[in-house]
């Protein structure tokens, strides 16, 4: 028994998921994929078994298919995963689920009214074994209540199309899902405050930045999010707590000591600090399908992740604190 995925977008990403749905899940099979680029999407596909199909509509539709992931530039995702409600079909779909909380409304409300959860989002870091020791060290009270926490996200280098607002709907949107998971709260505020900017950063970028977020709760996040700071991919998180504090440590790094110092190698970027993630993410993902579950970050969290990153945005505009305003929660999500 395997789940037949069908791949919308076999970019960066999407390339890396049909390689691990195709070789490295159990209980999958990719059997159609679709790109813009149809020469990259039949490079992509060969080897593998699965189909070119000639839009993204027929790789939903295709009824061999019984699953979809969209992995396509982020402002199709809302058409995209609509399309998959409509066909009745879960959908891994990756962050964002739509670039506005209008889009990201519509894909709720439509999935609401299915009834039952088909969507889930790439919000990979909830499968992160460094993670996930983060998270249980919160709920099981090791480290007391949990107060605060500071985060940083540094990339060694982004090209010159990279802007200052996508430092917060392409990078921080992580940082923003993995505070509301670990807290198990909403967050209400955003403030962001540029730095003094790096010589080695694009003249147009406000690189690096701060970003304050403040939760339901009370609780209080900073993310440091420099996306040029040349040595590597670098993400951390430390969580205070009332009795401890809880730490993610850059798992696998090999050190080489030597002549009175310690040198430890940073990640080049994430597909080498996140890889085993995607495969986590992914191998539940198909484990849950095949029991008749979708339990991952839902369409919900989609829309929360991206009202947050809107706010954000919008802080980085003004200079001043935005409120984040959500809609009610509908049932399916509680
Ligand atoms: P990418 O390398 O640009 O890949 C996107 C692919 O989709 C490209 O091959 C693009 O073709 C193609 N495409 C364009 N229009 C399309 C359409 N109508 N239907 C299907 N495919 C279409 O981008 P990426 O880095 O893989 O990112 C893709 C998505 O994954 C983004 O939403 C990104 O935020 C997300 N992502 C998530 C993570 C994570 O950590 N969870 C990591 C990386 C990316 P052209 O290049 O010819 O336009």
């Amino acid at each position: 028994m395997a789940i037949k995925v069908g791949v919308i977008g076999t970019g960066n990403i999407g390339t890396d998921h049909v390689t691990r749905l195709a070789s490295q899940v159990v209980g999958s099979k990719v059997v159609a994929v679709f790109d813009v680029d149809l020469a990259r999407a039949e490079r992509v596909a060969a080897g593998t078994g699965a189909v070119t199909r000639a839009t993204a509509l027929k790789v939903i539709e295709d009824p061999v298919v019984d699953a979809v992931v969209i992995a396509s530039p982020g402002d199709l995702h809302a058409e995209q995963v609509l399309a998959c409600i409509a066909a009745g079909k879960p959908v891994l779909c990756e962050k964002p689920l739509a670039t506005t909380t209008a889009d990201c409304l519509k894909v709720v409300e439509a999935e609401v009214s299915s009834g039952r959860r088909l969507i889930q989002i790439g919000f990979m870091r909830r499968y992160d074994p460094g993670y996930q020791v983060v998270k249980e060290a919160i709920d099981d009270g090791t480290i007391g209540e949990a107060l605060l926490a500071h985060m940083v996200h540094r990339n060694a280098v982004v090209p010159d199309s990279f802007t200052s607002s996508m430092a917060m709907t392409d990078s921080v949107i992580h940082e923003i899902d993995t505070t509301r998971w670990l807290f198990g709260q909403e967050i209400v505020r955003t403030t962001v405050v540029a730095t003094r900017p790096s010589p080695l950063a694009a003249a147009h970028l406000r690189d690096p930045q701060i970003v304050l977020l403040e939760l339901s709760g009370g609780g209080v996040v900073t993310v440091e999010v420099f996306v040029n700071c040349q040595y590597g991919y670098d993400v951390r998180c430390e969580v205070v707590g009332s009795a401890g504090v809880v730490a993610l440590e850059t798992p696998g790094a090999n050190a080489l000591i030597r002549d009175g110092r310690r040198i430890e190698t940073v990640p080049a970027d994430w597909r080498v600090r996140f890889g085993a993630t995607y495969l986590a993410e992914l191998q539940e993902w198909i484990s849950g399908l095949l029991a008749g579950a979708v339990a991952g970050p839902s369409a919900w969290d989609g829309y929360a992740a991206t009202a947050v990153a809107e706010s954000a945005v919008a802080s980085l505009e003004s200079g001043a604190p935005v409120p984040v305003d959500l809609v009610e929660r509908p049932g399916l999500y509680t």
